[in-house]
């Protein structure tokens, strides 16, 4: 779990609105790289952690391609390494979701569950959520055997059978974690080739608990209370099947987390937020980093380094005012 480190007393709607230099919207690794800069360069920042601390790279497992680790590190312990990392240098964590944001003037105004922010800089961090299939019985039946999350709930599929929908790198990475637990992973993908990496398709495709079934879509989730089959259809035979397994894992890509900036921020057709190579949004002190406004690179090293340069350049452009307005 993550540790409780600098974390201030939580505020409420009745408090005055807080100041802050720097305001840190989602706890990932982008969030925490901007932190610890924001930090270093004593601007006190404060980091609203989200829904999820840690952000998604915290319900990852193992992550194997973070430089630094030669034998890989599970997604919460480096989330937890991020934090710490951060706060030793005076970052606080607050456990807190922004719901509103008014960035048409200085300073921000960023309004949350327990309160109000005034932000002289605003670095966006606020990651991307799973995408849904959109087909019948995925809702009624989310927690009771349809997951987007190997890692929170593989457990419960013990010598069960499972089907995972998607040909990317999660879909891979995510049915070779839940061979730890399930009797037999079945992927599902629309197509007859896979979009992941090269290592794990090999390592998928030779795992023994692991089969495929190509050119299928899911077009229901079938079950009363719990989840017990599904039904596929071939999208070029049109042939409909139905598969009967105890559970569905999702991971048919992502969406950013940016609905609460459309009208103040430029985002791209698909809600990205648009930043230039500075991180620099389209309002002069917010900035954006991270899968908010990245949706080619994706990794947890990409979005850190983000982070930090979206922190340098909050703290450059904080100084560029303070020297515009002089000695106070
Ligand atoms: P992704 O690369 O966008 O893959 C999404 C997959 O879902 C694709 O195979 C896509 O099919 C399929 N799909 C999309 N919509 C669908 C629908 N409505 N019905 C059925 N299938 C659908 O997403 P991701 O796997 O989550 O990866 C996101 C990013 O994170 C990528 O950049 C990836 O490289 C990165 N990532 C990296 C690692 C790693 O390096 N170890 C691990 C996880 C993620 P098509 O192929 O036909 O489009």
């Amino acid at each position: 779990m993550f540790n409780l480190g600098n974390i201030s007393a939580p505020s409420t709607h009745d408090d005055a609105p807080r100041h802050v230099k720097v305001l840190v919207l989602g706890s990932g690794p982008a969030g925490y790289a901007a932190a610890l800069y924001a930090a270093r360069a004593e601007l006190a920042p404060v980091v609203l952690t989200g829904t999820q601390l840690g952000g998604q790279a915290a319900l990852t497992h193992t992550i194997e391609n973070y430089p630094g680790f030669p034998q890989g590190v599970g997604g919460a312990e480096l989330g937890e390494l991020f934090q710490k990392q951060a706060e030793r240098f005076g970052a606080v964590t607050e456990f807190d979701t922004a719901n509103a944001v008014d960035f048409s003037q200085q300073p921000f105004r960023v309004t949350t569950d327990n309160g109000l922010y005034l932000a002289e800089t605003v670095i966006i961090s606020t990651g991307a959520s799973s995408v849904h299939l959109g087909v019948p019985g995925e809702v009624e039946l989310t927690g009771r055997g349809v997951s987007y999350c190997a890692t929170c709930d593989g457990w419960f599929f013990k010598d069960k059978r499972v089907v995972v929908v998607g040909g990317g790198d999660s879909a891979l990475e995510e049915a070779l974690f839940l061979t730890r637990y399930a009797s037999k992973v079945t992927i599902v993908h629309r197509r007859d080739e896979l979009r992941a990496g090269a290592i794990l398709q090999k390592r998928a495709k030779a795992h023994e608990k692991i089969d495929f079934i190509w050119n299928s879509v899911v077009t229901e989730v079938v079950g009363s209370d719990k989840v017990e089959a599904v039904r596929l259809q071939n999208v070029q035979t049109h042939e409909e099947t139905v598969l009967a397994t105890d559970g569905v894992f999702i991971f048919i890509g992502h969406t950013p987390n940016t609905q609460i900036f459309a009208g103040q921020l430029e985002l791209d057709a698909r809600g990205y937020i648009q930043v230039n190579e500075r991180m620099e949004t389209s309002v002069p002190g917010v900035f954006a980093a991270g899968e908010a406004a990245d949706p080619h690179f994706r990794q947890v090293v990409t979005s850190a380094g983000m982070g930090a340069a979206a922190a340098i350049q909050a703290a450059r452009y904080l100084e560029e005012r303070e020297q515009v307005a002089g000695p106070a």
